[in-house]
């Protein structure tokens, strides 16, 4: 995933990392801990390139000073609770509400699809 140019669009994470310049004392422990390379020192301050994260937090557990923090994105992802609501979903977007309409009821009436 990492060799992709914006990998965090692959994961449905709702949150992305962010720092407190403030309390960052750019000891570097963030850089070393996050597995997606997407953290950098910059004038002795982490920063983040959030095409590359992905939310996973494991800088926010790992920072001595308590200076990174995981931010909700504005638009959340809520994935579908069953494979029911899945495959629903995948045949909406296949053949459009008319056609999954039609699916369903050939599916009710033991015809195939
Ligand atoms: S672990 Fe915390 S204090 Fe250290 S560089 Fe990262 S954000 Fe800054
Ligand atoms: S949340 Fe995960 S991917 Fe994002 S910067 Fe922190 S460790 Fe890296």
């Amino acid at each position: 995933m990492k060799k992709l140019p914006r990998p965090a669009d692959y994961f449905t994470s709702n949150y992305f990392s962010e720092v407190d310049e403030e309390l960052c004392d750019g000891c570097g422990t963030c850089v070393e801990r996050c597995q997606m390379g997407a953290l950098t020192l910059v004038d002795n301050i982490s920063h983040v390139n959030l095409d590359l994260c992905i939310g996973c937090g494991n800088c926010v557990t790992n920072c001595p000073s308590n200076a990174r923090c995981l931010i909700k994105k504005s638009k959340e992802h809520v994935p579908p609770k069953d494979f029911e609501k899945l495959y629903t979903k995948i045949l909406m977007k296949k053949k459009g509400f008319i056609g999954t309409l039609k699916t369903l009821g050939r599916m009710m009436l033991g015809m195939r699809i």
